[in-house]
Order: C-alpha cells, then structure tokens, then sequence
C-alpha cells in the first residue's frame, strides 16, 4: 500500500518507463506479474485518492506509442485494455458489479484464452482485406496491412455472407516453438534474445519489411468485432460469426458459456491444466458479459471496459540463492553466462540453473553472486531470474564480469561492435566443437535418433566423436563403453546413425553449421545447387542470385568453403557413406515458364514466398535475387521494393499477382 503522494509518483515514474521498455523497445525487464502487482498499488491509491490521479499515469491511457516508418489509421471504436485479477475473489467481486449494474442475476458470462500476443484490428470492405491496424493509443493505431498478410491462416478475402464492412478484432502472437528457434538464431547471431513470445510478436510485426515479417511466422487469433451490436447479439455469435467467416479463432473447447463464477473457475481450471500443453503462450482467460447490448449499458473505466475482465493465472515464483554464475560456450562461440542456483522446487521439477543471456542483462537486473533471487516460470518451460532481492543482500555478494578467456580453451574472447554477445573466435575450442556436433546429430540436422545431447557428450569426452565424421565410425564395441548402453540401445543407436547417411541435401547443408544458415537458407542452397559438389564449389555471384541471400550470408558460406579443414571434413563424411540427395522436386514438362528467370518483390496475396518459387520451379523456371538484364519476368506483390523501380527502368515485364495467376 503506498503511503505518501511523493511514493505514488515515484511509483507512476517507474511504470511509465517500464511501459517503454516492454510497448516501444520489446524489452522488460520485470515481469508482467511484478508489474501488475506495481499497479495494483497506484491503482489503489488513485481509488482512494481521485483528486491527486496524474493525467499521464498508466491506468488513465494506453501506452503503446506510435512507430516512426508506419502510416497511422483511426479506429471505428477504440481499442481498449482489460482490467486484469489474479484472485477467485476478485472475479466474484467482478461478477457481483455487473450484476449491480445491470440490476439482475443469472447473467451469461463468456470465458476464452487469453492469448499472449499483441493486438490487431483488421478491417474488410466487402469482404476483402483492406487494412491492419495495432491498437496504438487505442484510438490511433500502426498501419501494419503489409505485414499482416504475411500471416498464412489471415484470410485475404471473406468466403460469402460477409457484411459490406468489418472490422475484427484479434491477437496476433508468436508459438512457442519458433520464438524459441529465433532466439536459438539470435544469441547464436550474437543479437539480443527476446524476452517472451509477446515481445517477439509484438516487436516483429513493427519490423518495415514485410519479407522478414513473413520469417517470424507470426499466427492470429480473433475474439472480437468492433461495434459488435450491429452484426450479433451475444459474445457466443461473436465467436462463431468469426468461425464461418473463416476468420481463425481459438479452439471449440477453449471456448465456454458460463452461468455463474463456479463454472468460470471450472474452465480457468480446465485451461491452467493444459496450458503447458499448448503450442503458443495464454496468460490467463477472459471473461466477457455474453450480452452484447449489455456491453455499451456497462461503459468503461479508465482505459478498459466494464463488461469484461482478465483473470490471469499466478507465475509459479521461487526464492533462491546464485551460488556462481559459469560461462558456457555454444556452437558459434557465443558465451552465454549461466546462474547456478541452490536447487528449489518450481512447478513440480527441480531447479538448479537458469540462464542470464549475456552480460548486459545482468548488469540491467544487477544480479551478483551470493544474491537472493526471484525466479519464475511462467507458460513456457525455461525459469527466468525475474528479480533481485536487493534488503537479502550480504556483503560477500560479488559483481560478476565476463571472463576475458574463453573458459573451455583460454583463447581471448572478443566483443563483435553491434553484437551484444562476446565470442570465443577459436575455432578449435573444445566446447564449440562438443556444440557443433549435438547440433549435427540434433532434429533439425541430421536428425540421429537417440543420439541427444548426453550421448554426445559422453562420446566427445571419452574422445570416441572428436569430430562430425567420427560418428560414422562407431563401432559396437565404443558403444559398450558409455554409460547405461546395453544390446538394445546399441543396435538402435548404431542403426538411426545409419539412417541417417541418406539425408536430404538441404539437412546436410544446415548441419554442417555455417554462421547464419538456417532451415529456410539451407532449403534454397540445397534447391539451387542440386548437388553437394555444386555447393562446394559456388561462387559469390551465383549465391548472390539466389532468393533470400545477400552479402552477410554469401560471404560466411565462402568464408566456410574456404576454409580446407572443412572440406576434409565433408569429403570425410562423403567417404564414410554420407549421401545427401536433393528431394525430388515435382516437375511439370512443357510449361510456358520453362527456361524463365523470375524474380520476386513484395508481399502476394495468396502464396507465400516459397510457395510461389516452388511453383516457378516445378514448372521449369528460376528464381534470383535481383533484376537484371537475364530476368524475364519480375512478380510484384503488395508493397514491392526497388526491385520494381529497377525493372521499370530496365524495361522488364511486371508481372501482378493476377496475371501471375492466368500464366500458371
Ligand atoms: P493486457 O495484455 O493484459 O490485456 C488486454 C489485451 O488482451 C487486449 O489488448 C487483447 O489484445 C488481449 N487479448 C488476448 N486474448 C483476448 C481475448 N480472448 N479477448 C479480449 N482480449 C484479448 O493489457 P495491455 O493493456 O495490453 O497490457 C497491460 C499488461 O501488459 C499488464 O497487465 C502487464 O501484464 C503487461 N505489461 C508488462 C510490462 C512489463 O514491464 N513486464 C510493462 C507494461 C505492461
């Protein structure tokens, strides 16, 4: 409870800079539980308190800002916040206001996920998709139209029975399994990794090009329309006019019509329970008066509306001491410090580590070794430090720096200007060596079944794998020497990493580990090249050509093809049986963009950018980079860059989405 006025401005101070940090930088650097218990209390005061509410305090106003580089755009009726409780209580007493204000009982209540994502308001003019926009300040949003249609499940164009205008309102948010691989390829990169999912989508979706919007694979859910009382009478039709439009929405059974609080905190209950299980992050339900004319009766208070409420589920916390905090060393080089924690129970398993990310955050939350700490785990599966519990304090807490030598080899380490991380540059180095090869063997490589990372490690230090190659020459008798291995689990080891010498081309290329090669560059090397020797021997001009590829990443793959102790080493593996092969790709004889050069900008309606190369190719086409004078045909989506000025200027055909479309 705050106590004095001067606490109370402080406290507002404090919120609008963490209202920066998590609306306009994706960076928080509390959680949204600790920040809502912050709050509370202004919240509290200013109840107790109304003459002394500061105009500019969070709870009067949205605070999400305006992006430089977007068009802005007036929503038809504001976008608002929710009003948010993490207590049975509190959604009794939400219940109980309604029913006072809308003088009766028995009233229907709503109850959905609470996605974790960014809010987007998307609007159809009959029946096609004319604009996006982020909630903003809740009257003005970001025109963000271009980057929305890189979202595959949006559509373009409403299926019949679609009203002359709509505006629907929706989440757009990220699964937990691509915010995890794109902070993989962060802190890989060197680059910052992003707080949570909700970051991630929100941050992505303010990215200017649309191209590298449609690599985020952002997903959308949509739960509202804006001035609902005009198309359905009930929250229940909101949600099924949305399902029949084909307009995604969250699952039948994550959906329910509620009579009383009882059966709200049955289906809180039911959604806590298989949270874990989802594929994207919730961060509690919402419930919402199902009465839609109700909603207008209830009106709104401060910056949220009265027919609805979030009731979001408690972090499980913890309180723990940092024991020390060690440095491990990954694939690319990158030092990653690592708190090691006396162990404590959190949400059912034991924890001992959580990792830091790199030295910039430890310093922002000014951790020290021999500090008590929070530590949370919310939806996803990774404790986070949340918090440092600065009265716990002793006077034998140590500051930590980064180590000036690589811990696993003692070379110099080196801070890339631009990078936050510090890298570990010997190639060499035991420890990125031990990396490279549990991500050779790993599922998105090679893909070696029951070879996880234990296994690897076991191999690397009783030196039987040193190298990617060795694992091909794994004999029985090695397998005999690691622990827990009997009959059984060496045959089946020894027979996935048989199966795994027939790969596809593209997987061989992505193991092999090459700085900045991921899944989607790999697929277009291994299309462009056909073959591993057409690989070995590429030059800058011809990797330049190719779809998605520029300067950064054609000079690593050279820089790697250089480098002859890597080719001993592919030629090692070719030699040990390893073939990689080039998936068959459909081809179609005959077709009129047989021999064509194509080249792609913007963003199209109805095919993503792979699908359409796919398409190009099986029909006997090619697909570069940039126009020039050899491109026939340049295929021009939404929002094309200059490679339409420099094909007008060249005289080359555009092609528009449409005629694209007939020609096909
Ligand atoms: P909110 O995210 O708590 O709730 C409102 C939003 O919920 C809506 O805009 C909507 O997009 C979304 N939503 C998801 N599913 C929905 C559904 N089924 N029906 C209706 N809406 C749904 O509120 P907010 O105003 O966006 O943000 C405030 C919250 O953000 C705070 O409570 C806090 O948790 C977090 N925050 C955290 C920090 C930090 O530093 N950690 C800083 C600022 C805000």
């Amino acid at each position: 409870m705050l106590k004095s006025q001067q606490e109370y401005i402080r406290l507002v101070e404090e919120l609008i800079e963490h209202d920066k940090r998590y609306y306009d930088q994706h960076k928080p650097i509390i959680s949204d539980y600790e920040y809502d218990r912050l709050y509370t209390a202004v919240k509290e005061f200013e109840q107790s308190h109304p003459d002394l509410i500061l105009p500019d305090s969070p709870t009067q106003r949205i605070s999400e800002a305006l992006t430089e580089g977007f068009k802005q755009g007036i929503h038809v009726s504001p976008m608002l916040s929710l009003a948010n409780t993490y207590s049975q209580e509190e959604v009794g007493a939400f219940i109980e206001r309604v029913e006072k204000l809308l003088g009766g009982k028995n009233i229907l209540f709503s109850a959905e996920l609470k996605i974790d994502g960014t809010a987007i308001s998307v609007r159809y003019e009959k029946g096609v998709l004319v604009r996006a926009l982020t909630r903003g300040n809740g009257r003005v949003g970001d025109d963000v139209t271009a980057n929305i249609k890189t979202i595959h499940t949006l559509p373009l164009k409403l299926p019949s029975g679609f009203p002359p205008l709509l505006e629907v309102r929706g989440e757009v948010f990220m699964d937990t399994r691509t915010f995890k691989e794109l902070n993989e390829k962060r802190e890989e990169e060197g680059l910052e990794p992003w707080a949570n999912p909700r970051n991630a989508a929100a941050g992505s979706l303010k990215l200017l090009d649309p191209k590298e919007v449609s690599k985020r694979k952002l997903q959308i859910f949509f739960y509202g329309i804006a001035e609902p009382e005009h198309f359905v009478l009930s929250q229940y039709e909101v949600h099924h006019c949305l399902q029949k439009l084909h307009l995604p929405v969250c699952a039948e059974e994550d959906f329910a019509i509620c009579n009383n609080l009882k059966e709200i905190l049955a289906f809180a209950g039911k959604i806590q329970k298989k949270r874990s299980t989802l594929p994207f992050e919730i961060d509690g339900i919402v419930i919402k008066v199902n009465d839609i004319l109700s909603h207008k009766a209830l009106g709104m208070t401060g910056k949220s509306p009265r027919f609805a409420t979030a009731y979001k589920f408690v972090p499980e916390q913890a309180h723990t001491k940092v024991e020390s905090i060690v440095v491990q060393v990954g694939r690319t080089g990158v030092l990653t410090p690592v708190a090691e924690l006396t162990p404590v129970l959190l949400a059912g398993s034991t924890i001992s580590r959580a990792t830091l990310h790199n030295q910039d955050e430890i310093h922002r939350k000014d951790i020290r070794i021999g500090d008590w700490v929070t530590i949370e785990k919310g939806g996803d599966v990774i404790p986070k430090v949340v918090k440092v519990d600065f009265e716990k304090r002793g006077k034998d807490s140590r500051l930590w720096t980064m180590p000036t030598h690589c811990p696993a080899c003692g070379h110099k380490v080196i801070h890339i200007p631009k990078e936050v991380a510090i890298r570990c540059i010997n190639l060499q180095c035991p420890a990125q060596r031990l990396r490279s090869i549990i991500f050779f063997a790993g599922k998105q490589a090679m893909d070696i079944e029951h070879m996880g990372e234990k296994v690897v490690e076991q191999l690397f230090h009783k030196g039987l794998v040193k190298r990617l190659s060795d694992i091909y020459r794994l004999k029985k008798n090695d397998l005999e020497k690691l622990e827990g291995f009997k009959e059984k689990s060496i045959q089946k080891l020894l027979k996935s990493i048989d199966a795994s010498k027939y790969c596809s081309l593209d997987r061989f290329i992505m193991a092999l580990g090459i700085k900045h090669i991921g899944k989607e560059t790999a697929a277009v090397l291994a299309d462009e090249c056909g073959s591993i020797s057409s690989f070995l021997n590429l030059t800058k001009e011809e990797l330049l050509r190719y779809e998605g590829i520029g300067d950064t990443v054609a000079d690593a793959i050279l820089e790697y093809l250089k480098d002859p102790k890597h080719i001993e080493e592919i030629e090692l593996l070719l030699s040990l049986g390893v073939h990689p092969s080039q998936k068959e790709v459909r081809k179609i004889e005959g077709h009129y963009f047989k021999g064509k050069t194509f080249v792609l900008t913007g963003v199209l309606e109805h095919y993503s950018r792979e699908e359409a190369v796919s398409l190009i190719k099986e029909r006997g086409g090619k697909v570069t980079n940039s126009v020039s004078k050899n491109t026939d045909y340049v295929l021009a989506g939404n929002n094309p860059g200059s490679k339409y000025d420099k094909a007008q200027k060249l005289s080359i055909k555009i092609l528009s989405e449409k005629e694209f479309i007939c020609l096909l």
